[in-house]
């Protein structure tokens, strides 16, 4: 988080202080930092190097055009898994054949529209989406990309909701099954069959599951290629962890030095589909304290930020560090549990925090916020969808502007009969 810093006691945004920023947008809001966007992505590009691969960005992590255009312009591609984003995606200037399109439940809209729009690879999870995109890609006149998406049957050893790589996880294609499908694949009309992927969950902070999984793609590959099949792409997913409370995620260096050890001699063309990694920790969600509310049990800090803002903590039970915007070196008080104003007893940011005696008005920011948060925001209780904010050196921008309230209640229609 070295893009969060204190200056003079209060709390940075590269060097944009963070309550200049909440007079401005109000709160709460996403505040991201492109240098934190920059550095991680080079760190990944400087690693993957030597081994020629492909980055796509997956787009789902944080889909804001400002941010996806940041990566873009490093020269990545994207990973997207709907034609929402394989709109935004293009719109931020990613070109069409660095583009891949993953996801167990593509519609024929959505592959009609990727092939217009020539998109690099489509990863493909069953037997009925190959048919069926092969067969709007032969009423076009077009053949498409595809690769198929195994499942590796690996415990990725992360959290539950977010393991995909297991024999019972809706994803990807039985690992004993593929070498029948691969050569189905190859004789439909509308397909070029170009490799295999793979995507074993999120939030790893072991190479083992990686290791693990990666072997078994790579004797994959090489049990296709004696049955005669050509297989020249291998897209290794996401999934590389990042650090929010202690955690000690891999570098990108020993991730690199997997990759090499267990597909680096197969002379394929390597794709990876970050997303966690490139974002969470350029993200903060900074809110404004509402009351301190003291029971016996609890000292609740109710903060202007919730569940709808940012679901992590209810969803995954993630933990988050806390900064206060006034860096504060005096004894911590209480232990504070840190809740939003929904009317959801989950609706919990941090279980327990120690921090200083906050007051009302006073700004905290939630770190490792990038990634998963504002896209997976919703307005639950009628609240405002959260703005975001990009730093860049001195300036920022609103990147995403709080929509009012007038706009949000103008969405409803009230039938006429009523
Ligand atoms: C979610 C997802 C990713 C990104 O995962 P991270 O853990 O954020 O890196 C990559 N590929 C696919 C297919 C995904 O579904």
């Amino acid at each position: 988080m070295k893009y969060f810093n204190y200056r003079n006691g209060h709390l940075f945004a590269e060097e944009v202080g963070i309550a200049q920023i909440a007079d401005r947008v109000g709160t709460p809001f996403f505040c991201y930092s492109s240098s934190a966007l920059e550095k991680q992505y080079d760190s990944l590009n400087t690693a993957l190097h030597p081994l020629n691969a492909n980055i796509c960005y997956a787009v789902k992590a944080n889909s804001n055009q400002a941010v996806i255009k940041t990566l873009a312009a490093r020269g990545s591609g994207a990973d997207v898994v709907s034609k929402g984003e394989l709109l935004r995606a293009l719109a931020a200037g990613i070109p069409a054949h660095q583009i891949v399109f993953s996801g167990v439940g593509k519609t024929a809209e959505e592959i009609h529209f990727a092939l217009t729009e020539r998109i690099g690879q489509f990863n493909v999870e069953s037997l009925p989406e190959l048919e069926l995109i092969s067969n709007i890609a032969s009423k076009m006149g077009s053949v498409a990309p595809v690769a198929l998406r195994v499942n590796p049957d690996v415990d990725a050893e992360t959290h539950e909701k977010i393991s995909t790589g297991r024999k019972t996880d809706k994803f990807g294609i039985d690992i004993e099954d593929t070498p029948e499908l691969y050569g189905r694949a190859t004789k439909m009309s509308g397909l070029k069959t170009v490799g295999l992927a793979i995507h074993i969950g999120s939030q790893l902070t072991s190479l083992k599951p990686f290791r693990y999984a990666f072997e078994r793609l790579s004797k994959l590959v090489q049990v296709l290629r004696t049955s005669g099949h050509s297989v020249t792409h291998v897209d290794l997913g996401g999934g590389l962890g990042v650090n929010y409370i202690d955690e000690t995620p891999p570098t990108p260096m020993s991730y690199a030095k997997v990759i090499n050890e267990t597909i680096g001699g197969l002379d394929v063309e390597i794709t990876v589909e970050p997303g966690r990694f490139l974002v969470a920790n350029a993200g903060i969600l900074v809110s404004k304290v509402i009351f301190i509310k003291e029971t016996a049990v609890h000292r609740f800090v109710i903060v202007d930020a919730a569940m709808n803002d940012f679901i992590r903590p209810t969803l995954y039970d993630a933990e988050h560090c806390i900064l206060c915007e006034k860096e504060v070196s005096q004894g911590v008080a209480r232990p504070a549990q840190i809740v939003g104003p929904v009317c959801e007893t989950g609706d919990i940011l941090v279980r327990e925090v120690h921090l200083p005696n906050l007051t009302s008005h006073d700004l905290i920011a939630l770190c490792s916020a990038g990634a998963y948060g504002a896209v997976m925001g919703s307005s639950y209780n009628t609240r405002l969808p959260t703005p975001e904010v990009l730093v860049k050196d001195q300036e920022f921008s609103i990147i995403r502007p709080r929509p009012t309230y007038s706009h949000i209640l103008s969405l409803d229609r009230i039938p006429s009969w009523l």
